[in-house]
């Protein structure tokens, strides 16, 4: 079978879910069996993946235009939507627009859309969903390579010796690369350290869990770069040679205190904490994976510093079986990355501070008047719709009414919004519900392009059926609106393959001032290679063809001086702290079946009978306290709002805490939405929500 099949065959393609990336054989007659040949998971899918072919109907699909709730077709919505928004700049000023973009965007679909926000209409105002998942990973990696770069791959995992999971339920959220450190265990025997408030399927089957005090990760692994300068275990020489600021961090670390200090600021046993640093000491190949558990926080990117810190004082990084991990939640949020998808990002990894950067951005796109400084991160752009100073707002492929914190406050702000242009495939979503236009968009399976996993590989997604309906690809409406907005010939894609090899270009070393991003060996891609493109890890620097598995091996780094930076960081207790009136902290997160809002996975009976409702984990402790009993209903309530959820009453929860899943959406049941109850507090270096910190009260639902 090629990758391009004949018609009825399946086609390789990528699974559309987590950031795992695993190849899948896509097609209408067949249940998207996993792709033997795909470097990720040889064949396996997870329970998710499995039921892809069950979501391919018809039934709940956005098939026509519609403007004002008046269904249309598409050039007419398209020019609806080019006139507003060209009003809108008129009268306004371009930072009076904004688009909101999404992880399952194909890295063609951004790519066009940040060209034309940052490049032609000359505002930063494009943000992802993946401001809400990663970026706290993206600024630490910032902050110590001086870009963002993921050194490890996923055979790292096979290969070492000691995995350790921070704030990540593998097990449940990236099934496949789990089942790969299991199988690490069973062949070399590999340990597991599961560090987690929660006692989670990925703590159950791990060697060692730390059930540490919600937000205390800094203190954590503070102490343990405290721990292993005591022990001897600093690679002096790897130190000296590769990096800067290992005294300051190292001071910084002591003033979280001893193995004990740090015991009880965590809460966790002094043997479990003594255990896991003499693990990590004496341990070589050690990966430590981290996840939304660390990124989700308001001191999200401190937490990723302090992980990093510890790879960087032992020289473990860059070399097979170590690094520091961060594995990506939505398919593509690595091409998003790339392309310059998060509103603080210019370009194939190039920055707005940098004079030398816009200018050749400005030359490469000839654009007219390229942005000039970063533009709003979501949280921010939601806050401006709703004081109406961003009046055109165009979603694509995403639900921010639902998946947003303070949830509540974003639907008043969408309700507001002058005019809102939604694209997606579902007919029916919290968002769509306010939108003045909707677009219907290609769907998996439709759409054509590549993602890239959170291993830096370069994936294909490929069309096996045609597009149904109206529906385009969102490159092509975007493009559309683009022309029409006066900029045919920049636009001008005859499909993603165009798009891909500018984008390759605009990344080719020459263009970028010597970034690490650099896929320039694409540049010159046929058609015909594109379509047979097999998955490649980035770089693939010009005159190659093949990836480059790991980074940073060589121990220099892309900043100015060649040496990563340690980062000094400190403990510090979440934004908002528990309360009298509000005394549990409320974590969010996914549970093994469903995919964010559920529109895909919500369809599958099967995927929908693990667990059936949002069931709100509870400890035996506070149950009794709070008066909610098992299988009852409870009402979480904090300073944002309210929603409802099945108790489940459980050990594996610590007292004090409760856990509420993120995909139910008002389009299931009223008042399911964990958004409408979440913190908007951020991260103050990567404007990441508090997406795991909420105070909250619990009480039985109706009140007795
Ligand atoms: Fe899809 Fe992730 Fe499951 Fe792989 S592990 S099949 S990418 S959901």
């Amino acid at each position: 079978m090629t990758a391009h099949a004949a018609p009825g065959d399946p086609v390789r393609t990528t699974c559309p879910y987590c950031g795992t990336g695993c190849g899948v054989l896509g097609g209408p007659a067949v249940a998207t069996p996993g792709d033997t040949d795909h470097p990720t998971n040889f064949g396996r899918v997870c329970a998710k993946g499995s039921a892809l072919g069950e979501t391919l109907g018809l039934e709940n699909r956005l098939l026509h235009p519609a403007v004002d709730g008046v269904r249309t077709d598409m050039a007419r919505a398209l020019d609806r939507v080019a006139s507003r928004f060209a009003e809108t700049i008129v009268e306004h000023g371009p930072d009076s627009v904004a688009f909101y973009v999404s992880g399952q965007l194909l890295t063609e679909d951004y790519y066009v859309a940040n060209k034309l926000m940052k490049g032609f209409i000359g505002s930063g105002n494009i943000d992802t969903n993946s401001r809400l998942c990663m970026s706290s990973s993206v600024a630490g990696h910032k902050r110590a390579f001086g870009e963002d770069l993921v050194p490890c791959c996923y055979e790292d995992l096979d290969e070492a010796d000691l995995i350790v999971l921070v704030g990540s339920n593998a097990a449940w959220c990236h099934p496949i690369l789990f089942r790969r450190m299991v199988d690490a265990r069973a062949r070399r025997g590999t340990r597991i350290i599961c560090v987690d408030p929660r006692r989670t399927a990925s703590a159950a089957d791990a060697d060692l869990f730390l059930g540490l005090k919600p937000g205390t990760d800094v203190a954590l692994f503070n102490g343990l770069l405290a721990f292993l300068a005591r022990d001897g275990k600093v690679d002096e020489g790897f130190v000296a040679a590769s990096t800067a600021g290992f005294s300051e961090a190292l001071d910084a670390a002591w003033k979280d205190g001893d193995v004990a200090s740090v015991a009880a600021i965590c809460d966790v046993a002094l043997d479990d904490i003594e255990a896991f640093y003499r693990a990590f000491a004496d341990t070589e190949r050690v990966v430590t994976v981290y996840s939304q558990g660390v990124n989700q926080s308001s001191r999200g990117t401190d937490k990723v510093n302090a992980i990093i810190n510890c790879h960087l004082a032992t020289g473990r990084i860059g070399r097979a079986g170590m690094g520091p991990f961060s594995f990506t939640g939505q398919p593509n949020a690595m091409g998003g990355r790339e392309v310059g998808g998060l509103a603080n990002q210019l370009a194939a990894h190039m920055a707005f501070e940098n004079p030398d950067d816009r200018d050749r951005v400005r030359r490469f796109w000839n654009a007219p008047r390229l942005a000039t400084g970063k533009g709003l991160n979501a949280v921010e752009m939601f806050e401006a719709v709703g004081a109406g100073r961003i009046k055109a707002l165009w979603v694509m492929g995403t639900n921010p009414a639902a998946s947003m914190p303070d949830a509540n406050r974003v639907r008043a702000a969408l309700r507001a919004c002058p005019f809102l242009v939604v694209s997606d495939c579902v007919p029916d979503t919290d968002t769509l519900r306010h939108a003045h236009v909707a677009l219907p968009a290609a769907a998996w399976g439709e759409k054509d392009g590549t993602v890239t996993n959170s291993e830096r590989r370069i994936s294909r997604q490929r069309a096996f059926m045609p597009l149904p309906g109206e529906a385009k690809p969102d490159w092509w409406m975007i493009s559309e609106v683009a022309r029409r907005l006066g900029h045919a010939e920049a636009f001008a894609y005859r499909g993603p393959a165009d798009i891909f090899r500018e984008h390759a270009a605009l990344s080719a070393f020459e263009n970028t001032g010597g970034r690490v991003f650099d896929i320039g060996g694409l540049a010159d891609i046929a058609d015909a290679g594109y379509e047979a493109l097999r998955p490649v890890q980035w770089p693939v620097v010009s005159g190659a063809r093949h990836g480059t598995p790991r980074l940073l091996g060589d121990g220099r780094f892309p900043t100015a001086d060649g040496r990563a930076r340690l980062v000094p960081v400190r403990q510090q207790a979440p934004a908002n702290p528990v309360s009298h009136d509000q005394p549990v902290m409320l974590n969010t997160g996914r549970v093994r079946d469903q995919w964010h809002t559920m529109t895909r996975t919500g369809e599958v009976p099967r995927l929908m009978s693990a667990t059936a409702e949002p069931v709100l984990d509870v400890s035996p402790a506070d149950a009794a306290m709070f008066g909610v009993t098992e299988g009852g209903l409870a009402e979480v309530r904090s300073l944002w709002g309210r929603a409802l959820g099945r108790v489940r009453i459980t050990d594996q929860q610590r007292t004090g805490e409760v856990f509420l899943p993120m995909h139910w959406t008002d389009a299931f049941a009223s008042r399911a939405s964990a958004g409408r109850v979440c913190n908007p507090a951020c991260d103050p270096v990567s404007g990441q929500p508090e997406l795991k910190h909420t105070p909250a009260a619990i009480a039985p639902f109706p009140m007795r």
